[in-house]
C-alpha cells in the first residue's frame, strides 16, 4: 500500500487576502463541511497519518476548524497547517491544547503580498504571542515561511529584503546574529527550539498559460503526497490549485480507486521515467526548480 508523507485537504477556497503572486481561484468559493471532511478522512486513512489544511484559501476562516481537529485527533491523523496568520489571536482558543495539531507554518510573506496589510508589527506582534503560547504548551512545531525572495543578479538572492520582519524577529528571539547570516537556499534556519524560518524565492503556481519546457524531470506527486479540493476533487500535489489535473472524486470512487485509475497511474509512472506526461506539469516552476 502507497503510504502518502503529505496529504493536502482543501478546508476552505476562501482566503481574506489577495496577494499578488496567488492568482484568486476559479473555483467555487466555500467551506468543507463536518460531514465531507470525515468521509475524505476515512477514505485516506490507509494512505497517510499527516494531513495539510491547505491548498487555496486560509484554513482559520473556517468557522469549525476546532471540530475539524478534534475528528482529526479521534481519526489518528497529525495536522499541519498552513495560514497567513492574520486571524491567529482570534482562533486562539480553537488552536492550543489540540493535540492533533503537529505544525504551523505562517506565511509572512503574505504581509507585504497583500496591497491592503497595515500595521505590521501588529501582525507579527500577535503571531509570535501565540507562537510563545503555543511552544510553552505543546510539542507544536511553528515555521514561519519568506518565500518572497528575488534574484539581485542572475546568481544572487536578495536576501535583505525582509530586513524589517527579520529584525523584529531578531529582537523578539533575542538573537545574536542576523538571520540573513545563517541564511542557505533551500533551508530553514532554526531560531528557537522547534522554531524556524524559511526563506526562498518567490513561489509560483503552475499555469496552463506557461511556457512548455521539455518535461524531462521529477516530482514527488503521488508518490508520497496528493491532495482533495473542498468538492472532493482528487489532485496529485498542493501546487495544482485549479484541479486541472483532476483524477476523480473523492464522494463518487473510492480514494484507492482514483488512485489506481489510467491517469494516476499514467502520472506516477511518468515520473518513475523522469517524464512529465501531464501539460501542467510541464508548466510547473516547481518540478523546474527540483525535478
Ligand atoms: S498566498 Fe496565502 S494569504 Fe495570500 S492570497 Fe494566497 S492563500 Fe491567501
Ligand atoms: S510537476 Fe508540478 S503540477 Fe505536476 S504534479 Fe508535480 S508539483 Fe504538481
Amino acid at each position: 500500500m502507497r503510504k502518502f508523507k503529505k496529504f493536502y485537504i482543501e478546508t476552505t477556497s476562501i482566503c481574506n487576502l489577495s496577494c499578488t503572486f496567488c492568482p484568486p481561484t476559479q473555483r467555487a468559493k466555500g467551506f468543507i463541511s463536518i460531514e465531507d471532511f470525515t468521509k475524505t478522512l476515512d477514505q485516506i486513512k490507509p494512505f497517510t497519518d499527516y494531513i495539510y489544511f491547505h491548498v487555496k484559501g486560509e484554513p482559520l476562516l473556517h468557522p469549525k476548524i476546532g471540530e475539524l481537529l478534534d475528528i482529526a485527533h479521534e481519526k489518528g491523523f497529525k495536522v499541519n497547517i498552513t495560514s497567513n496568520g492574520t486571524l491567529i489571536t482570534k482562533n486562539k482558543a480553537k488552536l492550543l491544547n489540540k493535540p492533533a495539531l503537529r505544525q504551523i507554518n505562517f506565511s509572512l510573506h503574505s504581509f507585504d503580498g497583500h496591497p491592503g496589510s497595515k500595521d505590521k508589527e501588529g501582525y507579527l506582534a500577535d503571531i509570535l504571542s501565540f507562537v510563545n503560547e503555543a511552544v510553552a504548551a505543546s510539542s507544536i512545531i511553528i515555521s514561519f515561511r519568506l518565500w518572497n525572495l528575488e534574484m539581485d543578479n542572475e546568481t544572487n538572492l536578495q536576501r535583505s529584503k525582509n530586513r524589517e520582519l527579520l529584525s523584529m524577529i531578531e529582537k523578539a528571539f533575542q538573537l545574536d546574529y542576523k538571520i540573513e547570516e545563517k541564511f542557505k537556499p533551500g533551508t530553514g534556519v532554526k531560531i528557537a527550539d522547534r522554531i524556524y524560518l524559511n526563506q526562498d524565492p518567490e513561489f509560483k503556481w503552475p499555469d496552463l498559460k506557461e511556457p512548455e519546457d521539455d518535461g524531462k524531470g521529477f516530482c514527488h506527486a503521488l508518490r508520497n503526497q496528493a491532495g482533495v479540493l473542498i468538492d472532493g476533487t482528487v489532485i496529485p500535489c498542493c501546487l495544482d490549485g485549479e484541479g486541472v489535473i483532476n483524477l476523480g472524486n473523492i464522494h463518487e470512487t473510492p480514494f484507492a480507486d482514483i488512485i489506481g485509475n489510467e491517469r494516476s497511474t499514467r502520472l506516477h509512472d511518468g515520473f518513475s521515467r523522469r517524464e512529465a506526461v501531464e501539460e501542467l506539469c510541464r508548466k510547473c516552476g516547481y518540478r523546474q526548480r527540483f525535478g
